[in-house]
């Protein structure tokens, strides 16, 4: 790879193959495998991946977003595409595009009947969410019965699947409440089924899911991080490859004396004759506040610089006073030796905040 000249953040193709065939392998082959592509496909990019993923024959995306769902269809994306948390207000426009939402609530389900109704639809595919205990959105146990009537009563829209989502997937230490919540789904599906006479897919698990419950992979698997290369642990990681690298170049070099100060609100004094290196990104890239002062570096000739002083909104300032370097080095944020997770955990955040976070004015560069 040619050294960088400004920042980027490049995505590898080669290692999302990867990531999503370690995945498939994972399910049985008969089992559907769902791409969560929603926040920029975590903070990449959603037409790249998703266009990517179609041409690998994966079944079905989700976004969380009716505009996300626009963007793929625009970029003739042909697969369904599930939308997670639509509003009723977008609702017209999920029938225009071919989205398909998830109902959660009788609200929307009412919503939503009566738009497809309007637009004289018949067997409009949707997908009912029901609430096994993350307490977030879904219909409760209790609501089966109601949900069944309702949908018994048009003919407009028929279910494809009834999924769920875990709460704690990534932690074993609540193994009993999470096979708790895959024996209520169990229930509540079987329940749902009877009534409404046919046997929508079911699914539940997202990557943690995937890789921790085989017992839960049902008809149906829904991954994001794990496809941009994130397990949630040390054993999970060490078979995935982060597909995107952050890295970027520094743009001067001061030298500073004891006492002398760095950046806004002087919030770093120089303890010892200081070496501090500037870099072109900052919070509008969105390396947040919470990183600075210690929290957060960059790797530069192999060597962790950490940032020092407040970050900026297009810059950040890097002790480098041990590092042999100098103005147009090579920076790099995060990649796939020193990863977002680590990069992120200086500032007790995850790896999925970091990677969504990286906003639209940092270059994309596409590697496959
Ligand atoms: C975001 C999301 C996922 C993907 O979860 P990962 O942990 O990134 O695999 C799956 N299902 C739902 C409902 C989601 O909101």
């Amino acid at each position: 790879m040619p050294k960088t000249q400004e920042t980027v953040l490049e995505i590898d193709l080669n290692a999302l193959k990867h990531n999503y065939q370690h995945l498939k392998n994972k399910v049985h082959p008969e089992t559907k495998f769902l791409a969560v592509v929603k926040a920029f496909a975590y903070g990449s990019d959603s037409v790249e991946i998703a266009t990517y993923l179609e041409s690998l024959n994966v079944d079905y995306f989700a976004v969380a977003y009716v505009s996300e769902g626009i963007q793929l269809r625009d970029a003739g994306i042909t697969k369904p595409i599930l939308v997670l948390h639509p509003q009723s207000v977008n609702f017209e426009t999920i029938i225009e595009r071919c989205l398909e939402p998830s109902l959660y609530s009788q609200y929307v389900l009412n919503a939503f009947i009566e738009v497809a109704e309007a637009k004289k639809q018949q067997n409009y595919p949707v997908h009912i969410k029901f609430n096994t205990g993350l307490n977030r959105l879904g219909f409760s146990e209790k609501e089966v019965t109601q949900v069944s009537d309702r949908l018994l009563k048009t003919k407009s829209v028929k279910v494809a699947s009834m999924f769920s989502h875990i709460a704690a997937s990534e932690d074993l230490n609540e193994k009993a409440f999470t096979l708790n919540q895959i024996q209520t789904f169990k229930n509540i599906t079987q329940e749902f089924k009877e009534q409404i006479g046919y046997h929508p897919m079911m699914h539940m698990c997202n990557t943690s899911g995937i890789l921790n419950y085989p017992e839960a992979h049902f008809d149906m698997v829904r991954s994001g991080i794990g496809l941009y290369g994130y397990g949630n642990s040390e054993k999970a990681d060490a078979f995935l490859k982060p597909i995107a690298t952050l890295k970027t170049i520094i743009s001067q070099i001061h030298k500073i004396n004891t006492g002398d100060s760095v950046g806004y609100n002087r919030a770093f004094i120089a303890k010892r004759p200081t070496k501090t290196a500037t870099i072109p990104i900052g919070h509008a890239d969105g390396i947040g506040r919470q990183y600075g002062k210690g929290k957060g570096f960059g790797v530069i000739n192999g060597k962790k610089a950490p940032f020092i002083g407040n970050v900026c909104m297009d810059m950040i300032m890097l002790d480098v006073t041990d590092i042999n370097c100098q103005e147009g080095d090579e920076v790099v944020l995060f990649d796939k030796k020193t990863t977002a997770a680590s990069f992120s955990e200086t500032a007790n955040t995850i790896s999925y905040e970091i990677i969504t976070s990286i906003t639209q004015r940092v270059k994309r560069i596409f590697l496959k």
